[in-house]
């Protein structure tokens, strides 16, 4: 093929090449009744044709069920890709190989490698991986071992990244660090753990890029609609909201007026993160479609538009 040659079909429809890209993070199903909600949720996030939605895990793996539930769910009724997140804490090294195994066998490509939250006290066991870092060294280990299955294909393993200090993390140069050793793992992309102040996510890409950091790290942002949801999201990160914004959606007059104060908020931080150079967008949903779907009119991310005339000849 000559290199003048036009691929008139894939200039009509192609998307631009660097469209943000999307993602939502969901949680398995803690009910049966609960799992039918969240399959409606899902054919809604569907809709805005997401790159991958992530399906979280509890620590120690407690709900693999339900993660396989939702996991296959989303494999065999929808046209979704899951990024299944795997904790180390809490299980064994031969659990993980089971579960890593178990989740490429149904056709799984994408993992978020985590540590986890420890329980306090938590004494580490013989057999446990202690940090995420040597998480990313056994599934890509696994992948080498299955290449011949995987069609020579890769598994993209995800990692967290922090705008704020991790709590446990003596300092944010210790952060970077561990980022810095993440990546030469063989993680391919991170994600971050919730923030609110768009200069916090800039001073993470700053020092990640300073110190060697090539991979992509996506804005984990949550719809900032809903006080009590944040308090426990603070209680839960050590990233505190802003108390004004706490202060509005407290004396909102109700749901309709704390949605719009928390969306224009959210798409505000998600305007500002893009215009600083951020690759797209994860969206932590809580397994709600309707204030996701609200920051995204009001973004009205250009994801799907043709190159114009005359681009990419
Ligand atoms: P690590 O990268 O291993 O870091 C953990 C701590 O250890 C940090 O303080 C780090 O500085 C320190 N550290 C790392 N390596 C070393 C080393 N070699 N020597 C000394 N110290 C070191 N939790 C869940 O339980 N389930 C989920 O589904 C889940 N999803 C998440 C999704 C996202 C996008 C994010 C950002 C977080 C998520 N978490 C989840 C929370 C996460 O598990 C916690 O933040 C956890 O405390 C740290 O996980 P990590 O993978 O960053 O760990």
């Amino acid at each position: 093929m000559s290199a003048t040659t036009t691929l008139p079909e894939l200039e009509r429809t192609a998307p631009v090449r660097h469209r943000p890209a999307l993602s939502y993070e969901l949680f398995p199903a803690r009910s049966d009744v609960s799992f039918e909600r969240l399959r409606e949720t899902i054919t809604q996030l569907e809709a805005t044709a997401p790159d991958h939605v992530s399906v979280t895990s509890r620590a120690g793996h407690g709900n693999l069920a339900r993660v396989l539930e939702l996991t296959e769910h989303v494999l065999a009724e929808t046209s979704l890709r899951p990024l299944v997140h795997l904790t180390s804490v809490g299980s064994s090294r031969v659990q993980l190989e089971t579960i890593i195994h178990a989740l490429l066998d149904r056709g799984v490509r994408g993992l978020l490698a985590l540590r986890g939250d420890q329980p306090a006290g938590h004494r580490l066991e013989e057999d446990e991986i202690p940090f995420a870092r040597p998480l990313v060294e056994l599934i890509r280990a696994i992948e080498r071992e299955r290449t011949a299955s995987l069609a020579g294909g890769r598994v993209s393993i995800g990692v967290a990244a922090y705008p704020h200090r991790h709590p446990e993390s003596p300092t944010t140069s210790h952060d970077t660090e561990v980022l810095v050793a993440k990546e030469r793992a063989g993680a391919d992309f991170a994600i971050t753990q919730v923030f609110f102040d768009p200069a916090a996510y800039c001073h993470l890409l700053e020092r990640s890029r300073a110190a060697g950091v090539r991979m992509p790290l996506v804005p984990g942002l949550v719809p900032a609609t809903n006080a009590r949801r944040l308090q426990r999201l603070a209680a839960m990160s050590g990233v505190e909201p802003p108390r004004e914004l706490l202060h509005q959606l407290e004396i909102a007059a109700d749901d309709t007026e704390r949605r719009r104060i928390g969306v224009r908020f959210t798409v505000d931080l998600a305007r500002r993160v893009l215009d600083s150079g951020a690759p797209g967008l994860h969206l932590f949903t809580f397994n709600s479609h309707a204030d996701a779907l609200d920051v995204l009119d009001h973004l009205d991310l250009d994801r799907w538009s043709t190159p114009s005339q005359g681009e990419n000849r």
